[in-house]
């Protein structure tokens, strides 16, 4: 859903700030995307509205496309069904429509309690709207509800972050994204007076050691590197990327992985809505298995599970044997036949994952 109130600056996924007049053909060509794949008797068990911000269309509209889906695919009873929203989006007669409409899981783009941290971000929003947003959530029935969380703001401070941590952890919500606030080249962030105001290497790896401890102490656990979940409400969708099962993205930008193939639609909101069907570029053709499975399972906490590396004709013994000397620095552990990387070892695991590729 490629519509921003206004674009953050520190943000380069694909969306456009205004241009609301768009939404309604922008609907309507999500829906004829859908229909694409009717007759062809796919199941699906989890629906995820992303963005840009999706709460920005009328629950009216996510419940057609929800229909839509559910007429095209096998849409299970018990699907899991997300949204992403900005807090400045929504009230509470919104939430709980798009309760009405189907919506079961909703993640808040929060990112932080305090306002001026926000106000440099360029976020739409105070902590006070993002706190109501989440209480009239939970009052609308949605239980299943996620924040984000950013690590390495301009100036946010250990004790900041702590106070932002345990404020959230406050609210009745299951689960936490924590993300660390990344430059990317060209966003109005790049620039030298932003750099030398965030958080430096030494500083972000202390706030994500400090965010994974005290988020486990609050009962959130760890499952992801950057994810975190009160027992059960891990999310079904995002753990379908990272465990190489099939998903079908559409909208510009959207990724997909469908029969085998890695492919993307193209950038471009008007292109989208003027074609019958997205325009997809296969990103590849035949994705090498084994190495995807190991640079996606490392990222989650369960690991490499042996049997399955094995399975894809992965070198166990010189997996073992390299996790062993992780496992001594205390940057993984070996358990029941998995390796999983401990929060330290997540914080290097671009090194350890090119190490254990360059071993099979
Ligand atoms: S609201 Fe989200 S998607 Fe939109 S510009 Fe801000 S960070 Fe990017």
């Amino acid at each position: 859903m490629p519509f921003c109130v206004k674009k953050c600056p520190y943000c380069d996924f694909y969306s456009v700030g205004g241009k609301p007049e768009l939404i309604s053909d922008y609907v309507n060509a999500v829906r004829r995307n859908i229909r694409k794949y009717k007759g062809e008797n796919i199941a699906a068990d989890t629906v995820y509205f992303g963005g840009g911000t999706p709460s920005l269309l009328q629950a009216g509209q996510i419940g057609e496309i929800i229909s839509e889906i559910s007429d095209s695919f096998r849409l299970a009873d018990n699907a899991e069904i997300s949204i992403e929203a900005n807090p400045g989006t929504v009230d509470r007669y919104k939430l709980r429509d798009l309760k009405s409409a189907g919506i079961n899981r909703i993640s808040f783009g929060v990112q932080s309690v305090v306002d001026s941290e926000l106000a440099q971000l360029g976020r739409i929003h105070t902590f006070e709207q993002a706190r109501s947003s989440v209480l009239d959530a939970f009052l609308a029935g949605i239980e299943n509800i996620s924040c984000d969380l950013m690590l390495g703001i301009p100036n946010q401070t250990p004790d900041s972050l702590s106070l932002s941590i345990d404020s959230l952890c406050a609210l009745p919500i299951k689960h936490v994204s924590a993300y660390m606030l990344k430059i990317e080249s060209g966003t109005p962030f790049d620039c030298d007076y932003i750099k030398s105001r965030i958080a430096g290497e030494e500083l972000s790896c202390d706030l994500y050691l400090q965010t994974a401890e005290k988020l486990s102490s609050h009962g959130f656990l760890q499952y992801e590197i950057s994810n975190f979940a009160a027992s059960g409400f891990e999310s079904r969708h995002n753990l379908k990327y990272w465990r190489l099962d099939d998903y079908i993205g559409i909208g510009p930008s959207a990724h997909s992985y469908f029969k085998g193939v890695r492919f993307a639609a193209e950038k471009n909101l008007l292109g989208f809505i003027s074609s019958q069907y997205q325009k997809e570029t296969v990103t590849d053709p035949s994705p090498d298995k084994l190495s995807e499975y190991i640079m996606l399972s490392l990222r989650l906490c369960e690991g490499i599970d042996f049997e399955v590396l094995k399975g894809l004709g992965g070198n166990v013994f010189e997996t073992e044997k390299q996790m062993k000397k992780f496992e001594g620095a205390g940057l993984a552990e070996i358990k029941n036949n998995r390796a999983f990387l401990t929060p330290k070892g997540f914080l290097v695991s671009n090194s350890v994952i090119c190490d254990i590729l360059n071993r099979q």
